[in-house]
């Protein structure tokens, strides 16, 4: 049966249109995160104690962590099953689109296809959730009864204060100072979903007071920020605290991006060529490239994987790779990873997300066993091609991933020189729909890329590595 036409069907033929995004439906949610530990040639080194040297054991996480995470951060099983609890509060955005750039690519007269998956539409606005909703789900399994957290740019606080209210849980947030006062709209985010806010350096917390007493006006950084909300968690059995980034059960539920866009790339048929990621503690750009570097060593060849961070925290590219402690007050295992040291503080960059002195223990050893790729960027760079995005693509990128946006720019303008069809992935980590004063700041010309000349970086990278941690014993 022909249906009838109807009288507004135009008469000229139409082209076939562009396929803008690749769908998965509900059911082809993947079922289990991938350990890629499981898969590497050689292991990573182990997180040692402080106190003794000795490699930490699941009874020193006790203090912070349920042992259902603490079992998946020392885990080498491959996969590991996601609670059908928490699959079915990802299906309230999950399974994410995957979108081809076809916009940005004609902007950039460009042969490379440039395609990016988007997690910009879970509750946070951000990847993050993919995180906090497990992790909230294991504490409230365990019968804690408050989560204590730092939060940076905000989107971590505001993903674990929405996971919090998912399982009955209450969350108490440290904001970093700089952020707090910048982006207000962030603290009533977290608010409206149940969570308690304090600026970071608080007078709540021995840490903070300890920087408020030399340094009244700091702006605070992450690594403070985590002190503050590990003095809390530790002192009081019912709380445990909740991070963000940098550790391996954080990347390993990440994994659900990459598992989706294998297979919408499969859809697709579809190869690609690099991968480009933004990299602040290092949770968005593992969940996207571990399930493709699973692929890769499997085949002993596959995708460049690049990483992107920002030139005036540039933890991969100019700092060191050596045990260090993951926050200011040194209260945290000590963790082998590209580090610029723990009392580093970076500039207040607006990507906020991107400014942690060190990098996720498993990137550092991937970096340091040449899978990864690293590149640094300047914050004008990176807005300029969040702007180019938003105009071509319709979406207003959050400021960290407009970093990998500049690469894949970067690349894509290779391959207009070169003709080579490149197919290029990125992860869209987050939209920026809270960072507009960033973007007024840049589109009035106001935004000053006040990255410290390479001279005075370095210097204060320097600094900051003569107070590394001795290894005991
Ligand atoms: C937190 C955040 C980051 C940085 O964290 P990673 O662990 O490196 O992913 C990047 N982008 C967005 C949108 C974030 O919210």
């Amino acid at each position: 049966m022909t249906p009838r036409r109807s009288p507004t069907t135009p008469e000229v033929p139409v082209p076939d249109p562009l396929r803008h995004k690749v769908l998965l439906d509900e059911d082809e949610m993947p079922t289990h995160w991938y350990n890629l530990l499981a898969d590497l040639p050689v292991p990573p080194p182990p997180p040692l104690h402080p106190g003794t040297g000795e490699p930490v054991g699941p009874d020193d996480l006790t203090p912070l962590f349920p042992m259902d995470l603490i079992a998946q951060e020392l885990s080498t099983e491959r996969y590991v099953a996601i609670p059908e609890e928490v699959r079915d509060v990802y299906r309230l955005w999950r399974p994410s689109p995957l979108f081809r750039a076809h916009r940005l690519e004609k902007a950039l007269g460009t042969p490379a296809r440039i395609y990016y998956k988007y997690e910009g539409v879970s509750p946070a606005g951000s990847h993050k959730p993919n995180t906090a909703v497990p992790q909230a789900y294991y504490n409230a399994k365990a019968g804690v009864r408050k989560l204590t957290t730092e939060t940076g740019a905000g989107q971590w606080g505001t993903s674990l204060a929405f996971a919090c209210a998912q399982f009955g849980l209450e969350c108490e947030i440290w904001q970093v100072r700089a952020s707090y006062d910048s982006k207000p709209y962030r603290k009533v985010m977290m608010e409206t979903f149940g969570g308690t806010v304090h600026p970071s350096p608080s007078d709540l917390t021995q840490a903070g007071r300890d920087v408020l007493a030399t340094r009244p006006d700091s702006p605070g950084s992450l690594g403070l920020a985590i002190s503050e909300a590990v003095e809390v968690a530790a002192q009081d059995p019912t709380v445990n605290y909740a991070l963000g980034s940098v550790l391996n059960h954080v990347l390993l539920h990440q994994t659900v991006i990459g598992e989706e866009a294998l297979l919408q790339l499969a859809k697709v048929d579809e190869t690609v060529d690099l991968i480009v990621g933004c990299t602040g503690g290092g949770s968005n750009f593992g969940g996207l490239t571990f399930p493709f570097l699973r692929e890769k060593l499997a085949r002993g060849s596959g995708p460049v994987i690049r990483a992107v961070e920002p030139a005036s925290c540039p933890s991969l590219t100019q700092g060191t790779y050596a045990y260090d402690f993951g926050d200011v007050a040194g209260m945290t295992p000590l963790l082998k990873m590209h580090t610029l040291g723990h009392d580093f503080v970076p500039d207040p960059i607006h990507a906020g997300g991107l400014r942690y002195h060190g990098m996720s223990p498993l990137i550092s050893h991937l970096y340091d066993q040449g899978h990864l790729e690293a590149v640094a960027k300047t914050q004008q760079d990176c807005f300029a091609a969040g702007v180019l995005f938003a105009r071509t693509e319709g979406i207003v990128p959050a400021p960290e991933p407009t970093h990998a946006l500049a690469a894949a720019v970067d690349e894509a303008l290779a391959c207009k020189e070169s003709g080579e069809e490149k197919v290029i992935l990125t992860a869209l980590c987050g939209h920026g729909h809270l960072d507009l004063p960033a973007y007024e700041a840049y589109l009035r010309g106001d935004l000053v890329d006040h990255t410290w000349d390479d001279t005075e970086l370095q210097q204060s990278v320097a600094a900051a590595l003569e107070r590394l941690p001795a290894i005991p014993g």
